[in-house]
């Protein structure tokens, strides 16, 4: 094995090896599983944190792998954005999350993940535009979610997001606070929703020093009038501190894991509290 210096990187570790095979392995068995029905796409409740009521979803892919069992979108979107599948792959969890909201026939609207790769892609646009149409979803009932840290340097796909907004589509930052840029860089990003990321949602308790980061995105949000959105929500506590901050929407386990898409649904229909 090679040592690469003071970082400890093995570079012919026989591990490494073994992921990289296993990766590729899971890459070609990515290409058919589509056609083989092993995707489903579930969908997590976003919530009105005034009143817990249900008023979107975030749909997040699962992959059913014949033999490894269910695999993480975690493990298996990076393979997919290196072997050049995440396109087809994301137009398909769009087309099936479009469709599915609007069968649901409910007045709710549904938040997209986009991978950074799709974002270069230069049809992107006038395929998501296609979607819309094939399935009559209107394109205020569409959210697409893109990394803070895929944006920095990306010029061309901030006049992608820019082109979503103009057709009526919203953009949310995933991750937020995750990335590097600038509070100055982001007065000019082309973008409705903030999404808080989880890490910052888990420091909350009860005191000024774990809300710091949050307070900060709450504020900074509030002076450029976008939607704030707080996620990984898992205690009252958090619910309850994030609504006295000022954070419209929740989205969690305390309220609900990502759901089959008949179970929502029901949660969808239930009637709104007074
Ligand atoms: P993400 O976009 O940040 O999605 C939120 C992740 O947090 C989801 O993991 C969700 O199940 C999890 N989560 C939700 N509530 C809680 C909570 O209260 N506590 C904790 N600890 N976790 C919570 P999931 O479904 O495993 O997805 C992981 C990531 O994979 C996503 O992170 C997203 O980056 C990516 N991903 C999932 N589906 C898609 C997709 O269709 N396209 C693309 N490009 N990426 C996707
Ligand atoms: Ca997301
Ligand atoms: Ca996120
Ligand atoms: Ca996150």
């Amino acid at each position: 094995a090679k040592h690469l210096g003071t970082h400890g990187v093995q570079l012919h570790d026989p591990s490494m090896t073994d992921r990289r095979a296993a990766d590729a392995q899971l890459g070609e068995d990515l290409a058919g599983a589509v056609e083989r029905g092993e995707l489903t796409v579930l969908y997590q409740p976003l919530v009105d944190l005034t009143d817990g009521r249900p008023i979107g979803v975030e749909a997040l892919v699962r992959w059913q792998h014949p033999t490894h069992g269910t695999v993480s979108p975690a493990r298996f979107i990076p393979i997919a954005e290196r072997n050049g599948s995440i396109s087809a792959l994301g137009l398909w969890v769009l087309r099936e999350a479009c469709a599915q909201v609007v069968e649901w026939g409910a007045d709710t609207y549904v938040s997209v993940n986009l991978s950074p790769r799709q974002l270069q892609e230069p049809t992107l646009l006038q395929d998501v535009l296609a979607v819309l149409a094939a399935t009559g979803l209107p394109p205020a009932r569409l959210v697409l979610e893109i990394t803070e840290s895929a944006l920095v340097d990306d010029a061309a796909g901030i006049t992608m997001l820019a082109a979503f907004r103009e057709h009526g589509i919203r953009v949310a930052i995933d991750d937020f606070g995750t990335g590097y840029s600038s509070l100055h860089y982001l007065t000019r990003l082309p973008v409705d929703i903030l999404k808080i990321d989880r890490s910052f949602v888990a420091e909350l308790n009860g005191t000024p020093e774990g809300a710091g980061i949050t307070e900060a995105i709450l504020r900074l949000s509030h002076a450029l009038h976008l939607t704030t959105v707080a996620e990984g929500i898992e205690t009252t506590e958090q619910a309850t501190e994030l609504q006295l901050l000022g954070c419209g929407i929740g989205q969690g386990y305390l309220f609900a894991q990502p759901l089959p898409a008949g179970d929502v649904l029901t949660l969808l229909s239930h009637p709104s509290p007074p």
